[in-house]
């Protein structure tokens, strides 16, 4: 056992140019235990980014609360302090996470300068050992080989790793992964992705990972929640949400996903909205491909998709749970004939 990550209802909103209030998290619960990998899946605009930032500490909620370790986040600074050296975000390394000008061991020990981790070491180790351990960790072999390099000498793979070395030197107990392989070509990011189980495995870290990218879940998750426009519409253990999706979101998500290549696509149309026009009834349905080809309405829904918004989910961690009023019907009334095998 670990400390939790926890998101409790969690709004937040910002304040557009034109003074409008938009709401770009509305009501999100998510949950990141110790040794578990929990996926954070949807398209760019979806708020997931939102979600990990608030998670860190980085945006306030307008409402609802942040849980760690059994304590909600007070946002004092050293609250924050604390979440911040518990709890570690690796960025991807193509945002120009690392500083050009910066050694890779100057890059490692820049946060165990910032927050006094070498006074701190039970083992009583020097800034140098602390930075190999970490680099080690994160598959840097042998690091003091590395030490003196800058990042422009490094492969794509070794700077994704020197990242995950500088989260990893704090000594963190959850991760907060956003997009970490999506610039990586294929072999490495099987190498990028065993590094994060291995890392689970050896050192019992929970693991964020936020990514638009369903394959990359269904090859290291063990939960997922897939977000559209502020919210989490289908969430649930990664085999059973991504053998069975229920929500026409998800699985048009997943039907465009190479490995996926026996479904037949579903190219979605349109963009998401803003959030300062949210659609009402159930905010996906303007792009809906089961109200566009008449799914909904042969099943007698459709009124509902346009008209009654959905709740928001519950997290309960084990269940599997959506927000659609077709996937609502079909579970309480049995398995229904698909336009695909009709
Ligand atoms: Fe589509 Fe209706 Fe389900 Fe929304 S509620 S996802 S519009 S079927």
């Amino acid at each position: 056992t670990g400390p939790q990550l926890e998101a409790h209802g969690v709004n937040v909103e910002f304040i557009t140019r034109g003074g409008q209030v938009a709401r770009a998290l509305d009501g999100v619960d998510l949950r990141v235990g110790a040794g578990e990998i929990v996926a954070l899946v949807g398209e760019s605009g979806s708020g997931k980014t939102t979600v990990a930032r608030t998670m860190l500490g980085l945006e306030r909620p307008a409402s609802g609360r942040i849980v760690f370790d059994g304590e909600p986040l007070s946002y004092s600074t050293r609250a924050l302090r604390r979440l911040r050296r518990r709890v570690q975000m690796v960025l991807q390394d193509p945002a120009g996470a690392l500083n050009p000008r910066q050694t890779v061991y100057e890059s490692v020990a820049e946060g165990l300068r910032l927050h006094g981790i070498v006074a701190k070491d039970p083992e009583r180790r020097t800034e140098a050992e602390l930075v190999a351990a970490a680099m080690s960790s994160a598959g840097l072999r042998p690091p003091e080989a590395l030490f003196l390099r800058y990042p422009h000498e490094l492969s794509g793979g070794q700077r994704q790793r020197v990242l995950i070395a500088g989260a990893l030197a704090l000594g963190p107990e959850l991760l907060v992964a956003d997009e970490p392989v999506s610039s990586l070509d294929a072999s490495i990011r099987g190498e990028i992705l065993a590094l994060l189980l291995r890392l689970r495995e050896e050192l019992g870290l929970g693991v964020l990972v936020v990514t638009h990218d369903l394959g990359l879940a269904w090859n290291i998750a063990d939960r997922i929640a897939v977000m559209y426009l502020g919210r989490i519409v289908e969430a649930g253990p990664t085999e059973e949400v991504l053998q069975a999706p229920q929500h026409p979101y998800t699985q048009a998500l997943l039907s465009v996903v190479p490995e996926m290549e026996e479904l037949r696509p579903v190219v979605l149309t349109g963009e998401i909205p803003d959030p300062t026009r949210i659609p009402g009834g159930c905010r996906f349905h303007p792009r809906c491909p089961a109200l566009q080809d008449g799914t909904a309405a042969a099943e007698g829904v459709d009124d509902r998709c346009r008209e009654q918004p959905l709740e928001i989910l519950p997290d309960d961690t084990v269940g599997h749970h959506v927000a659609c009023h077709l996937a609502r019907l079909r579970n309480s009334t049995g398995p229904r004939t698909s336009p695909e095998s009709r």
